[in-house]
């Protein structure tokens, strides 16, 4: 049997995402239903760096599951990246009695816990909190259904002015690096063209697709693309090419920017978050460190941090395909 634990910490990091309150409110009421004190670190790593800790009890993260951000706050802190800064960390840690520190973050967060525990053998446990749904070891991250959703409804709000004056719209969404948002929300929006990381599909195919949905009897078109995608250019340039390159169209551009990151999270992420909290504070009081909590065919696993770091998401093939008929 592991030594009981008697009190963990639990901080956000990294960008914040919908469905972080309500992993904070699961990992602080685990805490109290196995009678673990629990200690909230405001502004992640830098507020464990400055000592900035607050004692959570189950009735403290009432009223919280249905609000977006993170009411302790998200910072990215340079001090963190240091070993000096670390050393504080762990002093702080240890001066409070905590025993081990959930990190609900992206995989920069996890690399920073990761680190953490190789230095000093803290126990860590990660919950993957972002909305690009970029991290390996679980189908959705935190916030990916609520981003979607958001999303959705933005497109479904500019397709009734595009089909109003016969245009064509480019809707940049969020993905440096991956196109899970870009795919997702241009299938359920009825996007013509979805551009992503992943895939250059070039833009001659682009003009020539546009072009035979015209023809096909299509007044207004939709593409989405994802910040980062494979063609290279960004929104405004691929605007000047298609306004260059095919006539008849008035091409508007819009960007959607943070409105991604916010709102209330989705009863999808509500339940995903709860099932999270719980996993890491039990993990944790099993003894067990340096994991990540995910959701694999409808479970809660474990995948090891390292792996959840260094691992690639990859893009659905079929939703690909699926795409590409639509868009006859
Ligand atoms: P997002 O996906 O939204 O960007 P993230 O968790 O990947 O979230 P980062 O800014 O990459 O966000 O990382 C958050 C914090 O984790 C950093 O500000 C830093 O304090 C810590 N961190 C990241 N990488 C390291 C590292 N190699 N060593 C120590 N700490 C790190």
């Amino acid at each position: 049997m592991p030594k009981k634990i008697k009190k963990l910490a639990v901080l956000t990091s990294g960008g914040d995402s919908p469905g972080m309150n309500a992993a904070i409110r699961s990992v602080v009421r685990t805490c109290a239903y196995h009678d673990v004190e629990c200690v909230g670190v405001y502004r992640g790593y830098e507020g464990l760096i400055e000592g900035d800790f607050k004692s959570m009890g189950a009735r403290s993260v009432r009223g919280i599951i249905n609000k977006g951000g993170t009411i302790l706050k998200s910072a990215r802190s340079q001090t963190f990246r240091t070993p000096e800064g670390r050393k504080i960390a762990y002093q702080n840690l240890v001066d409070n009695n905590i025993e081990g520190l959930v990190v609900i973050g992206g995989d920069g967060s996890f690399t920073g816990a990761l680190v953490f525990n190789q230095e000093f053998g803290f126990p860590v446990m990660g919950i993957p909190g972002t909305i690009d749904n970029d991290i390996f070891g679980t189908s959705h991250t935190l916030g990916f259904d609520t981003a979607l959703n958001t999303v959705v409804d933005a497109i479904d709000k500019i397709r009734d002015t595009a089909s109003s004056h016969n245009r064509l719209f480019f809707i940049e969404v969020m993905g440096r690096d991956v196109g899970h948002i870009a795919l997702n929300t241009g299938i359920a929006g009825g996007a013509e063209e979805i551009l992503i990381p992943e895939e250059d599909l070039g833009l001659d195919r682009l003009v020539e697709s546009l072009n035979r949905s015209r023809k096909s009897g299509k007044t207004s078109s939709i593409v989405i693309v994802a910040e980062g995608d494979k063609i290279g250019k960004n929104i405004f340039e691929l605007k000047e090419y298609v306004d260059d390159n095919m006539e008849g169209y008035d091409v508007r551009v819009s960007v959607l920017g943070h409105m991604q990151r916010g709102g209330a999270p989705s009863c999808f992420d509500r339940v995903l978050a709860s099932r999270m909290g719980v996993k890491a504070v039990e993990t944790l009081l099993e003894g067990k460190t340096n994991y990540m909590v995910g959701l694999i065919a409808n479970k809660m696993e474990l995948t090891p941090l390292d792996n959840a770091i260094k691992g690639k998401t990859k893009i659905n093939l079929e939703l690909l395909r699926v795409s590409d008929i639509m868009s006859i």
